[in-house]
């Protein structure tokens, strides 16, 4: 068992690695990752929240972190975003309970305005951090098609800097899945003018689709 660390103390960083059993399946891993500790993120929050959805789904849909209500209800996609994106899945023809979903990293990660906990992006060293994690969920799962939900998901499944406005849509990667880029659905609840959200929500829609035809 390791030892743990206190939220205040210093991050170390030595990522998941030593945390992630070894030929897992899903459920194995969702159990063993409440003993991360591979980067600081598990100390403020309530708990890791993991995955939902088929261990053998053939399209992956990977977002950035738990938000405030997934972070309360153990859940991935079950606040104001997961509506957006249940929306979109339906809107390109695929099933919301035949994708397996997932996040780049597995723990909020907040700031505390009063009894507010305002989400705060994950840095680069966080998303290495968890990468195992991913890694392992790829290996169990083997989609034919992997979605990433924003430019923290894209970093984290292709190892890059990635420009969402210039990649989104296309078929990347290739070797044991494809890999397609769109936007985060949480994206489209920020937007100020939302006039725009029809034309945003039929932009994640196509990228959707586009997974839903990869993956045949
Ligand atoms: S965010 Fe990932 S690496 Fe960091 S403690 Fe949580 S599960 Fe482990």
């Amino acid at each position: 068992m390791p030892h743990a660390r206190t939220a205040e103390s210093k991050p170390a960083r030595p990522g998941a690695e030593e945390w992630v059993p070894a030929s897992a399946d899903v459920a194995q891993l969702a159990q063993a990752v409440h003993d991360c500790r591979g980067c600081e993120l598990w100390g403020p929050a309530t708990q890791a929240v993991f995955s939902s959805g088929p261990d053998d789904a053939t399209v992956m849909l990977v977002g950035e972190q738990p938000g405030d209500r997934e972070d309360r209800e153990g859940e991935p996609f079950v606040g104001p975003a997961g509506r957006v994106l249940a929306d979109a899945l339906h809107a390109a023809g695929l099933d919301a309970e035949q994708v397996y979903v997932t996040n780049a990293v597995k723990h909020f990660r907040f700031t505390e305005r009063g009894k507010q906990r305002l989400h705060k992006k994950p840095d680069v060293a966080h998303i290495r951090a968890c990468g195992p994690w991913l890694e392992a969920e790829l290996t169990a799962v083997r989609p034919r098609v992997v979605v990433a939900l924003g430019a923290t998901a894209a970093r984290a499944l292709l190892g890059r800097e990635v420009r969402i406005g210039a990649e989104r849509g296309q078929l990347l990667d290739g070797e044991t899945h494809d890999v397609v880029v769109t936007t985060h659905p949480s994206s489209l609840l920020r937007l100020r003018d939302r006039s725009e959200f029809g034309e945003k929500f039929g932009a994640l829609v196509a990228d959707l689709r586009t997974a839903a035809e990869a993956a045949g």
